[in-house]
């Protein structure tokens, strides 16, 4: 059915209390496919990397890829689950023509990694978010549909299969249902994907770029009457692809249900689509039961029982989490929680670092990449990290202001010179004569100029009135295009006049 007239989502509130189920998919960055050899490079022209294994060809075999079985792992200690100490693969089973097996190698009731949390930060709370559990898959290939107006298969003249993502291994990471988020709800769930992805990353496992496809989320949404225990009928909203998204698909389904459920009609439970352009979801196909896929065990793998001192030795490899991370930096560069989430949201956090690390002072790093360069970035809609301009630059940049080279406006101008092409640092300061007029001799000579150009103001400033200096000051930096340090100016010109400061 569709739903005209949404209830205001303040409206939905007062009478529904919403619960969330996240499904995200994460596809691993191992070289090889999770049971065959074939690679997972991007590119590459279609169904040139695949194998009989992969195109589910009869008598072929498949064989587990450890590598995948480790990130796996790794994401399960990283989500504080328990790793199970003996599982298997299971056959999905249903038909679609980018899947050429006819059922999906996944895990059903024996995942890797089980009961684990991840705590979200949202409007400088905590929110826990419960983990049911993370499991170990494989992708599909992809159809595209040509010659129809929307690209779905309805209208298509024909369909174009490539299976060269057929097997790439993906960790389906699934939430308990989400309780207690309240009108918070789309904010949590954005916050939750945003933080897994974060933590992905971290682990290094995949770089978990969504509008790549690399990481995927299911939306499922339900919504009780408030004071009510039972849950809702929920919708699962499939293949959300931007953080941005996560929330307004929350938001809509909350506000779509509450439409429905006022109307005193049913929530259907099925699959939806979500729409970028308006936000909006549009039904999808009415939801399988489990025991329609006829769940197996997989006969031709042999179960996976992870040794305990190999996943002891994974917990103590690991990298220090994000969140973590994140409290320990906003320590040490004496941020508010809100300062360090506008650094988190410009994507900041990685270029501040490393601009450290290369020298720069924290509060001279952060303030060129929230500032100038989080300005540039902006006009230009790109990430901070799409910019010409490295951390090494940027440290550079701060070093010169520092020995007095450059001062702020200069610095200013020679990061534009970098973003422009035009070079290093060291090149565009030499190139538009950008240094600083530290020389005392030059300076010394513009001062005597501008002070015998106007001697009505250096008699004043000779009779007391030091405010006056302003104005001879900008007359030195008029004459030396704003290269001079307007402080040594200043100095200069009171001492010549025979005045205190
Ligand atoms: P399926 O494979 O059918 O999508 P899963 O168990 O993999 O089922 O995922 C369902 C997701 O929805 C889980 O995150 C689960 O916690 C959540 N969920 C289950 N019931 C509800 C409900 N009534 N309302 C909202 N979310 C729910
Ligand atoms: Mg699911
Ligand atoms: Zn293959």
């Amino acid at each position: 059915m569709t739903v005209t007239e949404l209830v205001s989502y303040e409206d939905a509130l007062a009478t529904y209390d919403p619960v969330m189920g996240l499904e995200v998919h994460v596809e691993l960055g191992t070289k090889t496919k999770m049971f065959c050899g074939c690679s997972t490079a991007l590119g590459a022209e279609p169904n040139t990397q695949t194998c009989p294994t992969c195109l589910g060809l009869p008598g072929s075999l498949p064989v587990v890829n450890a590598t995948g079985v480790e990130s796996a792992i790794k994401i399960g200690l990283a989500l504080n689950c328990e790793i199970a100490e003996w599982c298997r693969f299971a056959r999905k089973n249903y038909f679609y023509p980018d899947m050429p097996k006819n059922f999906q190698t996944s895990q059903y009731d024996e995942p890797i990694a089980f009961n684990g949390y991840l705590d979200v930060d949202v409007d400088g709370e905590v929110f826990r978010v419960e983990i049911e559990r993370a499991h170990m898959e494989e992708d599909t290939g992809k159809s595209t549909h040509v010659g129809g107006a929307t690209g779905r298969i309805h209208g298509a003249q024909h369909s174009l299969l490539d299976y060269n993502r057929a097997g790439i291994p993906l960790i389906e990471i699934v939430t308990k249902p989400i309780v207690g988020a309240g009108e918070k709800a789309p904010e949590v769930a954005k916050a939750y994907v945003t933080e897994l992805r974060e933590l992905i990353k971290a682990l290094g496992v995949s770089e978990a770029r969504m509008e790549m496809g690399q990481m995927r989320c299911d939306v499922n949404l339900s919504l009780r009457p408030q004071g009510v225990e039972k849950f809702g009928t929920r919708s699962e909203t499939k293949n959300v692809n931007s953080l941005r998204s996560v929330e307004r698909a929350v938001r809509f389904e909350v506000q779509r249900h509450a439409a429905v459920l006022n109307d005193g009609g049913t929530i259907i439970q099925e699959t939806r689509h979500f729409h970028e352009e308006d936000g909006s979801t549009t039904s999808g196909r009415v939801k399988e039961e489990a025991e329609d896929y006829r769940y197996f065990p997989e006969p031709d793998l042999v179960p996976v029982a992870p040794a305990r001192t190999w996943v002891e030795e994974l917990r103590g490899g690991l990298p220090e989490l994000p969140r973590v991370r994140r409290n320990r930096l906003r320590e040490d560069w004496g941020l508010s929680r809100h300062e360090m989430q506008s650094v988190l949201n410009a994507g900041a956090i990685d270029l501040i670092t490393a601009t450290m690390d290369e020298g720069a002072p924290a509060d001279q790093a952060r303030k060129w990449w929230m500032g100038e360069l989080a300005r540039r970035a902006n006009e230009d809609g790109v990430e901070l990290t799409a910019l010409p301009i490295t951390p090494a630059q940027v440290a550079r940049v701060c070093a010169l202001v520092k020995e007095g080279s450059l001062n702020d406006k200069l610095a200013r101008q020679t990061i534009e010179g970098v973003l422009a092409g035009e070079g290093d640092p060291d090149q565009v300061v030499t190139e538009r004569g950008l240094k600083v007029v530290s020389d005392e001799g030059a300076l010394g000579t513009a001062v005597d100029e501008a002070i015998a150009a106007n001697a009505a103001i250096a008699d004043k400033i000779r009779g007391g009135k030091v405010a006056a200096a302003g104005a001879l000051v900008g007359a030195v930096m008029k004459a030396t295009r704003g290269q001079a340090d307007a402080a040594r100016v200043r100095e200069l010109i009171l001492e010549k006049l025979g005045v205190e400061g």
